[in-house]
């Protein structure tokens, strides 16, 4: 779908809403809508996507998992596409956390080209909490497993956005340095527009 901006803002309202009441898990607490805008962002912005699809999916792809939100309600109001990307991406969350991780990496080869690219933008926003606005509580060593383990699933999806992949990659490589020596941390980081 191209250039639908009233779906693609009826998308974030939608996300807004029904995120309302939930933080993200770093000290600072920031609305967790905005790591979902952020990831639609980086595809936009970053992987130059254009295709409205799956920027909307971008802005909805933690609704299913993480609210109350069916793949029903997604395909009436936004189309089967949007909502087949989004399942695409969501964790079944009744099975334990260690299976989930590990069906990241064996399902990752093998989604859409448009959830692969979703999984980049997820993963890189994700990657960039973790080294510097970290889940209250983490240690150093979780924080570069979490970073190893996001590695690990980008890994089995690549060559299908190389602006994505090159940012992915270093993130990774700066994450790592400021995690494993936080003394040296970007100064520029308050500078940064995406
Ligand atoms: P979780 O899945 O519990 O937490 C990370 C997820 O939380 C992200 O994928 C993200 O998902 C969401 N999230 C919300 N806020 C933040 C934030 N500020 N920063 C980052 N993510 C955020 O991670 P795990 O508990 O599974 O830990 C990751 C790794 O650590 C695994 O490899 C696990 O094996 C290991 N581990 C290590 C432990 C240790 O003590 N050494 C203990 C437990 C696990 P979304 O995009 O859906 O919001
Ligand atoms: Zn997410």
């Amino acid at each position: 779908m191209k250039n639908d901006l009233p779906k693609l803002l009826q998308a974030i309202s939608f996300a807004a809403k029904k995120h309302s009441t939930q933080k993200r898990k770093g000290a600072d607490e920031q609305p967790y809508v905005n790591h979902v805008l952020e990831v639609a962002n980086l595809l936009a912005n970053v992987g130059e996507i254009e295709d409205y699809d799956v920027l909307i999916a971008a802005v909805l792809h933690d609704t299913i998992e993480d609210t109350e939100t069916t793949k029903e309600e997604i395909t009436k109001l936004f189309g089967a596409k949007v909502a087949e990307y989004v399942s695409e991406v969501t964790d079944d969350k009744s099975l334990p956390k260690d299976e989930r991780k590990q069906l990241q990496i064996e399902h990752a080869p093998h989604l859409s080209t448009g959830a692969k690219c979703i999984k980049l933008g997820d993963k890189i926003s994700n990657i960039r909490d973790v080294s510097e606005n970290p889940p209250d509580g983490w240690s150093n060593e979780r924080r570069l497993e979490y970073v190893n383990w996001g590695e690990r699933v980008i890994d089995g999806l690549r060559g299908v956005n190389p602006n994505l992949e090159n940012h992915f990659d270093e993130l990774v490589a700066a994450a790592r340095e400021a995690i494993e020596k936080p003394q040296i941390q970007n100064i520029n980081q308050q500078d940064r527009t995406i």
